[in-house]
């Protein structure tokens, strides 16, 4: 019974971090990754979108502890600490393959929801379809609740997470740039994304599938491959101004080559 007032805020928490978000955001001076806007039909569709999802995760969550299938410990700093991070990796691994599934033809209708968007904005982190966010908390607290009968596992550790993912969201579609020129090629933007990533996930409707990581999608070869010179170009203050806007690097003549023999074969400078 304890948990149930936190679970209550967490069920209102996304919508209240979106506007704390827009907000904040409203008077500042931002770097934009597309410069272009959302429609006013895409804000008013993508709000009503989020209405039933956003406390969908308090709602699995509360049923995992009441129902017994989610053990929870009383909170300590060490198992705060690893069971945030269990969730976190659990998280992008889960996030990456899934998305990666509902990308695929007979599973887009789970997903296509979502991709209405093509230019984001912080609503946009809470338009989702009922069943792509069932999916994705359903898949994060059964894992979750599957280890917590064999090591000790934080309410609250969970509780953060889930708090870190709905900034960490908002801040992934919001179409600005967060981070200076040149930040993805450094090895914390070789792992981290910025909103600018996201942003081209939405806008070229594939590759990108990585949530706060990267590091899958390089594994995978599924990254953009200009997606440091987006980067550079958003974060210098200049947007791109079409979504089909590509700026792929140059490439030397043995990738040409390779390229052309092997139709699709992506070299190895491109992980
Ligand atoms: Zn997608
Ligand atoms: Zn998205």
């Amino acid at each position: 019974m304890d948990y149930i007032v936190p679970l209550l805020f967490l069920a209102v928490a996304n919508h209240l971090i979106v506007y704390g978000f827009i907000l904040i955001y409203k008077s500042k001076k931002v770097r934009r990754v597309y410069n272009l806007d959302a429609t006013q039909d895409q804000l008013d569709e993508e709000l009503n979108n989020s209405f039933l999802t956003s406390p969908l995760h308090a709602v699995l969550i509360g049923a995992a502890l009441f129902s017994g299938a989610l053990k929870a410990v009383p909170t300590t700093w060490f198992n705060f600490i690893y069971t945030f991070v269990i969730v976190f990796v659990w998280t992008e691994i889960w996030h990456y393959f899934s998305h990666r599934a509902m990308h695929h033809r007979s599973l887009l209708f789970i997903h296509r929801l979502h991709h209405e968007s093509k230019i984001t904005n912080p609503i946009s982190s809470i338009s989702f379809s009922f069943l792509e966010k069932f999916i994705f908390s359903v898949g994060i607290i059964g894992l979750v609740a599957a280890i917590s009968h064999f090591i000790p596992i934080s309410f609250y550790g969970i509780y953060a997470y889930y708090l870190f993912y709905f900034v960490t969201n908002v801040i992934g579609h919001s179409n600005i740039e967060i981070r200076k020129p040149g930040y993805a090629q450094t090895w914390i933007g070789r792992i981290i994304n910025t909103p600018t990533y996201h942003a081209m996930h939405h806008a070229r409707y594939v590759k990108n599938y990585g949530l706060i990581t990267s590091t899958l999608d390089r594994l995978f070869n599924t990254m953009w491959e200009d997606y440091d010179k987006v980067q550079s170009r958003a974060a210098s203050d200049q947007p791109l101004s079409k979504l089909s806007e590509r700026l792929t690097p140059k490439k030397n003549f043995y990738e040409k080559w390779g390229q052309s023999k092997s139709g699709g074969h992506h070299s190895i400078n491109e992980n």
